[in-house]
């Protein structure tokens, strides 16, 4: 079990409670830390796009 420290209180690191930023639209959003680790991801490299832009990016892959 990994925990963040803010002054001298333990957090646990849930999937609720770990943000970042959206490296296109800058948004904060919540992330899910498994799925970045699932997708091979670390915690310093990697970036995590919001809903939104996830979206937006799958549309664009997409022939049309
Ligand atoms: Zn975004």
């Amino acid at each position: 079990m990994f925990y963040i420290k803010v002054g001298k209180r333990k957090r646990n690191i849930r999937e609720d409670n770990v943000y970042t930023r959206c490296p296109e639209c800058g948004r904060e959003h919540a992330v899910d830390l498994w799925e970045v680790f699932e997708a091979g991801g670390d915690l310093y490299t990697a970036g995590v796009y919001c809903e939104e832009c996830t979206a937006k990016r799958a549309a664009e892959k997409k022939p049309s």
